[in-house]
């Protein structure tokens, strides 16, 4: 393993059916509560790991179940902006992103009564075609942005911010320091390890290999990627299926051998032990 290895542990805390298919909020509490099935065990093993994470929360489960976030913060963890509603920021206004902004994090900062600076957009929503979002972090407080896919996909991506490690970004004066999603390659494509379906898809022993080789690993993991229980939609696509299901019965043994394996370290922690002088600033225009 690289000594120097920059690896940071951050998890999504929202509802199984907090994806791009289920955005009415009318029904959200119709559905049953999983949020915490995992989340004890999930807390329980980063204690015997003595390992610190972020958790990115949306400010709806913040206002729903403030008692989360409160253990969460208990046990010593750095609490960050999921966004409100899990609202796909390419798809808002820059007015409405503020207002959904503003109320999550200020939900958030009302359960722990401590000021958010970091923030990750659902689905890494942040593209180049929405540049006007960092000054809307900024503006709001936000310091450390995780939000951006540095290769293209399905939706948006941010292919031209190169290598996948943090950067400072300056977009109209305003500045964010930079966590990327982190990618390795596979046949010449860039691919991501660190959560969701490649994270449940591929076998662990190639996971840790391609993780091994990166100077830089951001993962972000979410209670529905380990909950096999979770109840499924029949109606959505083959794809859509595989992509949201497959390969969950493995993925906490997997997260148990990845925490055991490496280094793990909050963004907090992250930020502390980075020279930023020597870091690279990626001018937005
Ligand atoms: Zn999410």
């Amino acid at each position: 393993m690289k000594t120097k290895q920059l690896n940071i542990l951050s998890f999504d805390i929202e509802e199984w059916y907090h994806f791009d298919i289920f955005s009415s909020e009318e029904t959200w509490l119709d559905y049953p509560p999983r949020i915490d099935e995992y989340l004890p065990r999930i807390l329980d093993i980063l204690d015997k790991h003595q390992t610190k994470a972020t958790f990115f929360c949306l400010g709806w489960i913040a206002r729903t179940y403030p008692d989360v976030l409160k253990r969460i913060q208990q046990r010593g963890h750095e609490l960050a902006c999921h966004s409100d509603k899990h609202f796909f920021v390419r798809e808002m206004t820059p007015e409405s992103f503020d207002e959904d902004l503003r109320v999550s994090k200020d939900s958030i900062e009302q359960v722990t009564g401590e000021k958010i600076t970091s923030f990750r957009a659902p689905a890494f929503s942040i593209s180049e075609d929405s540049l006007w979002a960092f000054e809307v972090l900024a503006k709001n407080g936000i310091e450390n942005d995780c939000s951006i896919f540095p290769t293209t996909r399905s939706f948006g991506g941010f292919p031209s911010f190169g290598e996948a490690t943090p950067a400072i970004l300056n977009y109209k004066g305003h500045q964010l320091r930079e966590f990327p999603i982190s990618t390795g390659k596979l046949l010449g494509k860039q691919l991501v390890f660190g959560g969701g379906g490649y994270f449940r898809l591929f076998p662990y022993w190639y996971i840790k290999k391609e993780m091994k080789k990166l100077d830089y690993n951001m993962t972000y993991l979410h209670m529905r990627d380990f909950d096999y229980e979770q109840p499924r939609f029949n109606h959505l696509s083959a794809m859509r299926k595989f992509k949201s299901y497959y390969g969950i019965k493995g993925a906490y043994p997997k997260f148990e051998k990845m925490l055991r394996d490496f280094n793990w370290m909050d963004l907090s922690q992250a930020i502390e032990s980075i020279d930023w002088n020597t870091i690279r600033t990626i001018e937005l225009k």
